[in-house]
Parts: C-alpha cells; sequence; structure tokens
C-alpha cells in the first residue's frame, strides 16, 4: 500500500538532497549484471498526464540499495488496458498530493494488473535509465532514500499477482537491479520494514520466487534456498504460534504484563501491542507487529530478562540455542522466520 505518512520523517531530508552533494557508496558500473537485460516498456509521467509536481523532486546522488514491493490495496480490477492503467496512476497521484499534500505521487513506479508500467514519481525514469541517481520517493518510511518503490495495482493477500503484472514486475526489478547493481535478494516487501498487511500474504509468500526469477533474468540463478530470507513475520488479531508466544513475553518484559502468553494473538495482546506502539512512536498504531515493531521489541533493554529468556525460549522448544546470550537481532529474525504458522 502506498504509505499514507511515508514522509513524516524524509521530508526533513527533502530541502538538503536537490543537485547531488551527497557522495559515497556508489558501486562500480562492472557491478551490474550481465548483457541482455533489457528495460520493460515504461510510460512516462507525461504519457499518463500526470500533474507537475508541487515542489523540485530530491534526487540522490548516489545509488538505491533495495527495490521494495507494494500492493494498491485497490480492487483486483478485470480492465486491463491501457486507460484503466492511467487511470490508477492518476487516482494514486491526485491522493497523494491532495490528501496526503504531497508534492507528487509516493513510489518510482506503478505496474497495473493489466501489466501497464507507469513512471510514479516525476524524474524516476530518466534517474533509473541513468544508472547512477536515485529519486526520493514517499513509500516506505526510512527507506525512500535508499529503495525503489512499485506500487503493484491489486489487493494481494489471497490472491497473487496475474501472469501479465508479474512479469513485467519481475522485468523492472531485473532492470533495476541491472542498472544499480543490486542484489535481487534485497528484493523485499513494504511489511519487512512496517507494520503493514502490504504487499498482501498471498504476494508476499511469493517474493522468494520473484528473487529467484530476477536473478535467472540477470543471468546469475541464485543457489538453492538463496532466494528464501529470514523476514519478520506479520503477527495480528487471530495469529497462532511460537512467534505469538514470544512476542508475548517480550511485551511482558516491556512490562505490558496483561498479556498472557498463551501464543494466541487474542484482545489482550492486541491492546498491548497498540499500547507498545503508541509509547514507541512508531508510525501506525494499528496492533500488528511487522518490520517496524519486532526490531524494537527484541531490542529493548532495560526489560526483564527472564521474561525475555522465555521468549527466547519459545522460539527453542528443542533447547538449540544456548541461553548464554541472548539472540541478536539478526538471529531474533532467523529464529522468528521459522516458526511455521505466522
Ligand atoms: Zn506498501
Amino acid at each position: 500500500m502506498w504509505d499514507p505518512t511515508a514522509t513524516r520523517r524524509t521530508v526533513l531530508l527533502a530541502g538538503l538532497v536537490l543537485t547531488g552533494a551527497i557522495g559515497g557508496l556508489i558501486r562500480p558500473a562492472e557491478a551490474s549484471a550481465g548483457p541482455g537485460v533489457k528495460s520493460p516498456p515504461i510510460m512516462g509521467c507525461g504519457a499518463w498526464r500526470a500533474r507537475e509536481p508541487s515542489d523540485v523532486i530530491p534526487v540522490w546522488d548516489r545509488r538505491p540499495v533495495r527495490i521494495i514491493v507494494h500492493h494498491t490495496a485497490t480492487p483486483n480490477v478485470e480492465d486491463l488496458s491501457r486507460n484503466a492503467a492511467e487511470f490508477v496512476a492518476r487516482k494514486i497521484q491526485d491522493f497523494h498530493m491532495d490528501q496526503r499534500h504531497w508534492i507528487d505521487t509516493g513510489q518510482n513506479f506503478t505496474i497495473s494488473r493489466g501489466g501497464y508500467v507507469l513512471e510514479g514519481r516525476h524524474r524516476s525514469l530518466d534517474v533509473l535509465r541513468g544508472g547512477t541517481q536515485h529519486v526520493e520517493g514517499a513509500h516506505c518510511t526510512g527507506q525512500n532514500v535508499e529503495a525503489v518503490g512499485i506500487e503493484n495495482e491489486g489487493t494481494y493477500s489471497t490472491l497473487t499477482p496475474p501472469d501479465q503484472q508479474w512479469e513485467r514486475l519481475r522485468d523492472l526489478c531485473a532492470y533495476i537491479c541491472h542498472q544499480y547493481g543490486i542484489e535481487p535478494t534485497e528484493i523485499g516487501g513494504h511489511r519487512d520494514f512496517k507494520d503493514t498487511l502490504c504487499p498482501g500474504d498471498a504476494f508476499y509468500a511469493i517474493l522468494p520466487r520473484l528473487r529467484g526469477e530476477v536473478a535467472d533474468v540477470l543471468g546469475e540463478p541464485l543457489p538453492e534456498g538463496a532466494a528464501r530470507r529470514a523476514s519478520w513475520p506479520l503477527l495480528r488479531s487471530g495469529s497462532e504460534g511460537r512467534a505469538v508466544q514470544a512476542a508475548q513475553h517480550l511485551l511482558r518484559a516491556a512490562g505490558l504484563t496483561d498479556v498472557e502468553p498463551n501464543g494466541r494473538f487474542d484482545e489482550r495482546t492486541v491492546a498491548a501491542v497498540r499500547a507498545y506502539q503508541q509509547a514507541h512512536r512508531t508510525e501506525e498504531i494499528n496492533g500488528l507487529i511487522g518490520g517496524e515493531t519486532w526490531p524494537l521489541l527484541v531490542t529493548a533493554q532495560g526489560g526483564d530478562d527472564g521474561e525475555v529468556a522465555l521468549a527466547v525460549r519459545a522460539l527453542t522448544p528443542d533447547g538449540a540455542v544456548r541461553a548464554a546470550a541472548l539472540p541478536g537481532i539478526e538471529e531474533w529474525k532467523r529464529l522468528l522466520s521459522a516458526d511455521p504458522r505466522p
């Protein structure tokens, strides 16, 4: 989903970076992958009659390092025409400019259900063609300077994108990876960073396949298992399992002792998560534990160590982790990924 408050923090930076004074971290062009990686057709803002942005578009003089996949959370329309593609692009731009008061569309690119690829934020297309700079978007707070954002029209909680949309997404991701030397394993979903359902459970579940197909297009197939990476499970009301129980212990460690560590994401757990989010001023106060709240929960200092240890034990019932040291953040993520019941 395009992120309703994604510019809250990035707006502070916007005025600083307009002409490329920011250096650093450019990988050599040779890092780009093999020959024959072609751009899919992309409609520039002019082609879909976008409105002019209301301010100067921030362009960073360095390459993005990852791609973030979103769904628009709009209806799964049957109309696959170019007109329908332009319609959704304009609706999003109007929403972002008129309701959110952003300077332009938030995401860098949009892909319609019919497989049309459209430039989102102005300049994103030319800058991508150049391969050395990045247009700062407003699609995922904290990632907008580093990540290219792609909105895929539709709602993919139970359904996956239609073939023509999927193929264009794969080809666009491959082209972006090629232009910037981004590894296909650096393709993620919005929920990897925020407490959001985006890009939908069904779509998120096939991101490993996307990474693998993108690597194939680049001519550098991924080794067995490399397309699947550790990720924070997105827990919500009704979720069950070890990850829920671990979260409940971590909430208790943080002082929210109304929560019972029963492995069921019940009403009390929802209330505790909301209270936790409020206290930590997360972007959304929504009772979801995702890519923003998990890292806070597992790295909290000064909590009840006994509860933290119980959280670890909930994830390692066979005692695989020795209790001498608490897990680091990547180890937490790995342990939580292993829970088969999100
Ligand atoms: Zn999103």
